[in-house]
């Protein structure tokens, strides 16, 4: 199964990601989690990647594309993967399907999980990782046991500013994907406001 999951930033991508991974067995690849890894890492691509990361804006498509290209050549994404925030703009998704086209692959499915951008700011700025288990809570709609509470990350772009920022984003850039993958016959329509496990529920439907 080869899917690629979008939807505006908050949208519930990576708390769902890490459900349908271990349920179609296959590897969960977020470009944002490889780019928060190379800034910790101090690599020259993090470091080329924060400045944009924490002003809310988008990372050249050139470094992404390249980035996203290695990483579903390795073996465990033989089989398939599920990408989380990628592609993010135009260019990338005609570079992803040129890249599988190549190697005589396509798509299966595309999720657009659907959020009013109302709900997207309380849920990001409210949004709370532990850095060990790489959970992730909301100090008001799913708060976190009190053991792991000091450990809890607040990333640098989930501030309000960011966020506007980020939703900018996502419907100049992003949302063009959407007649993009829909002229494809991919697009899978999800409502992603609710409880976590009833957003599962819909997408396990819609897949089939
Ligand atoms: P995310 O965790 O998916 O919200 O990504 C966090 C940040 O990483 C984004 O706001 C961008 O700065 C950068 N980023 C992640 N994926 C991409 C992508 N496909 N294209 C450009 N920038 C990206």
């Amino acid at each position: 199964m080869r899917m690629i999951f979008i939807g505006p930033p908050g949208a519930g991508k990576g708390t769902q990601a890490a459900r349908l991974v271990e349920r179609y067995a296959i590897p969960h690849i977020s470009t944002g989690d490889m780019f928060r890894a190379a800034v910790k890492a101090g690599t020259p691509m993090g470091k080329a990647a924060a400045e944009c990361m924490n002003k809310g804006e988008l990372v050249g498509d050139d470094i992404v594309i390249g980035m996203v290209r290695e990483r579903i050549a390795q073996d465990d994404a033989k089989d398939g993967f599920l990408l989380d925030g990628f592609p993010r703009t135009v260019p990338q998704a005609e570079a992803l399907k040129s890249a599988l086209v190549t190697d005589g692959l396509s798509l299966d499915a595309v999720l657009l999980l659907e959020v009013p951008d109302q709900l997207i700011v309380d849920r990001i700025t409210g949004r709370r990782s532990d850095p060990e288990t790489g959970a992730i809570y909301h100090l008001t709609f799913s708060p976190p046991p009190a053991e792991v509470a000091d450990r809890l990350v607040h990333r640098k772009d989930d501030t309000e500013e960011a966020c506007r920022s980020r939703l900018d984003a996502y419907h100049s850039q992003t949302a063009p994907l959407v007649p993009f993958y829909e002229a494809e016959g991919l697009l899978k329509r999800v409502d992603g406001v609710g409880k976590p496990d009833d957003v599962t529920g819909r997408i396990v439907t819609v897949l089939g």
